[in-house]
């Protein structure tokens, strides 16, 4: 069902332009206070992805096309074992990587919130004409 969820949803942003289309939710952590969170840009990252742009996908949100083989492994050993019953052991992940990724979110958050460059790169761009690769629709 997981899988099913996940392959609607991927559908959903290859057709339909997270720039162009309202239906998306907005992100209130940015709405609320300008600053842009560690997820914003995410979904237009998704999309340009859906389409084969990498470097479009990596200039919305680096973290997350970073972060995506790493989540893709983990929902797919999540699905063969516990829904395929595959005999796999748990994902086992030592505190220190713990505090080491919570550290690099953290890290992420702010430096993509500083306004001067190179920063700048690590937040989404306000129009996605100003960067090379991105779906400009006329
Ligand atoms: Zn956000």
């Amino acid at each position: 069902m997981a899988m099913l969820a996940t392959a609607g949803a991927l559908l959903v942003l290859f057709l339909f332009n997270p720039t162009e289309h309202r239906f998306y939710p907005v992100c209130l952590f940015h709405q609320w206070t300008g600053w842009h969170c560690p997820g914003c840009g995410a979904l237009r990252a998704l999309h340009s992805l859906t389409h084969g742009r990498f470097l479009a996908a990596l200039h919305f949100n680096p973290l997350l096309v970073l972060a995506l083989p790493f989540l893709a492994y983990t929902g797919v050993h999540f699905f063969l074992r516990e829904v395929a019953s595959w005999p796999l052991r748990p994902i086992y992940v030592p505190n220190r990587w713990i505090k080491v990724l919570v550290a690099a979110f953290v890290l992420f958050t702010v430096l993509r919130n500083i306004p001067v460059a190179p920063f700048t790169w690590l937040a989404p761009p306000a129009s996605p004409s100003t960067i090379v690769g991105a779906d400009v629709r006329l």
